[in-house]
């Protein structure tokens, strides 16, 4: 029933189980639901509906962001809580890519498409794009870093010894997306792409760095406790010469992928693999992606100059190793979804958290007192705010439970006097810790992770409310 890889035909999806054999997505059966949707997904086009998706009642329910009537559809305002918390992703996914020894740019949002090279990229790329004509030249918005960071290399001199390369841009970017299909952070027409090149000298040094960053998506993933699952788009000429490069990728995934087999020279990607993310509703969204590009380094003559000094077009490595940061964003919320099917309460890590401790007075007499913790807990880096409004403890800790505050600490005469902190852990309890314990835990738990000070009141009572 497998098949040779010499056998495949183009424009056809195929699976390629953990051993390397090939079937036909029908002939393939597994029990692993996550892989089967990603299949009635792609391969039987199944429509996945995001509109029930429960991280959209989670982006209005914590005042994380919303849509505005005032600008296009697509077009997200985040609060500060939102703001804040797409800040930490952004920290979070540039430490990524600085640890791998990327260099982070800026470019322009927007491209003359009566420029030869940002033409055929644009065409070849195939999104929908969003026009602008200011005045006499018409402009594309970007829909990824590309067209800014290869016109920004073109004007290098790259020799072999400065390869490979990579340049990082969080590059806020514009794809006009069907208006039926905009929910939520999963479809949008305005996004943050954390998308990083790779400029390698020759193809075999692109397979090199493209097996180490697929190992970068997956430890990532593990880091989270997500499960990816991958589609590979492969051109029939790539899948002829490195079927081999290919099995590697399967090996190391350890478990079956979905190939679909692509026509050489549709698109400017010889490889093109999109992770795939299980929803708290069992439906894949593509994060993370990666491509090995052979075309675009000729087409804006980007190049290097060799030991002997001849000219040569190096090979590119496009990669969003977080995908978008709102689907970073969409990943966490559906995650919290997740627990909360499983009988927890919902909740963010920790370090992701807008704010991570609060403090809750029981009486006016206690607020002193609670500002002292509060600047200590702060001083350590950590968000921390107080409740100081006049209304009941239980209203106080029922309003922190429903902002999915991890720590809530109640202070009043007998904690003061005794120099205890009442501490309640979210899907944890109640526990008993002096300050420095609980600043340790904290410190523990947040290890490695972006910090970031609150961007709103430290007192409750004076923060305005959005309707
Ligand atoms: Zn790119």
């Amino acid at each position: 029933l497998s098949l040779k890889y010499s056998e495949l035909e183009a424009g056809k999806y195929y699976v390629i189980d953990k051993d390397g054999k090939i079937y036909l997505p029908e002939h393939f059966k597994t029990s692993d639901e996550g892989f089967n949707s990603l299949i009635r997904k792609e391969v039987f086009k199944e429509a996945v509906e995001y509109r029930a998706s429960p991280h959209v009642k989670f982006l209005k329910k914590l005042k994380i962001a919303d849509s505005e009537p005032y600008s296009d559809a697509g077009h997200l305002t985040y609060l500060p809580r939102g703001s804040l918390m797409l800040d930490l992703l952004m920290d979070y996914s540039l430490n990524v890519v600085l640890k791998l020894g990327a260099v982070p740019v800026h470019t322009s949002i927007m491209y003359d498409l009566n420029m030869p090279s940002i033409r055929e990229h644009a065409k070849l790329f195939g999104q929908r794009m969003y026009r602008v004509k200011p005045g006499k030249r018409e402009f594309i918005l970007r829909y990824a870093a590309c067209f800014g960071q290869f016109a920004m290399l073109r004007r290098y001199y790259l020799s072999k010894k400065d390869l490979p390369l990579k340049v990082f841009e969080m590059a806020d970017s514009y794809r006009y997306e069907q208006r039926g299909e905009i929910k939520g952070l999963a479809r949008i027409r305005r996004f943050y792409m954390p998308d990083l090149h790779v400029i390698t000298k020759d193809l075999e040094e692109a397979m090199e760095e493209f097996k180490k960053i697929y190992n970068v998506i997956f430890s990532e993933a593990k880091t989270f406790g997500w499960e990816y699952y991958s589609l590979y788009n492969v051109t029939l000429d790539f899948i002829n010469a490195k079927w081999d490069f290919i099995i590697d990728l399967v090996k190391m995934e350890g478990k079956p992928v979905l190939l679909y087999t692509v026509v050489p020279g549709k698109y400017y990607w010889v490889i093109n693999i999109e992770f795939h993310y299980i929803d708290s509703l069992g439906k894949p969204l593509e994060t993370a992606t990666v491509q090995i590009d052979v075309g675009n380094s000729k087409r804006f003559n980007i190049k290097y100059f060799d030991d002997d000094g001849s000219k040569r077009y190096p090979v590119i490595i496009h990669t969003a190793i977080h995908g978008s940061i709102e689907r970073f964003l969409f990943e966490f919320l559906e995650e919290a979804a997740k627990m909360k099917s499983n009988g927890r309460k919902p909740m963010l890590p920790l370090w992701l958290s807008p704010v991570q401790v609060r403090i809750i007075p029981v009486t006016k007499r206690n607020i002193k007192y609670s500002e002292l913790i509060q600047e200590q807990i702060e001083s350590a880096g950590f968000r921390v705010d107080i409740d100081d409004r006049e209304i009941t403890v239980s209203r106080k800790i029922k309003d922190a439970e429903s902002d999915w505050i991890p720590y809530i600490v109640v202070v009043g005469d007998q904690e003061e006097s005794q120099n205890i902190l009442s501490v309640r852990i979210r899907n944890v309890g109640v526990k008993e810790y002096n300050l420095e314990e609980l600043i340790d835990e904290l410190t523990k738990k947040t290890i490695g992770y972006p910090k970031r000070p609150l961007y709103f009141s430290k007192y409750v009572s004076r923060r305005p409310i959005f309707t």
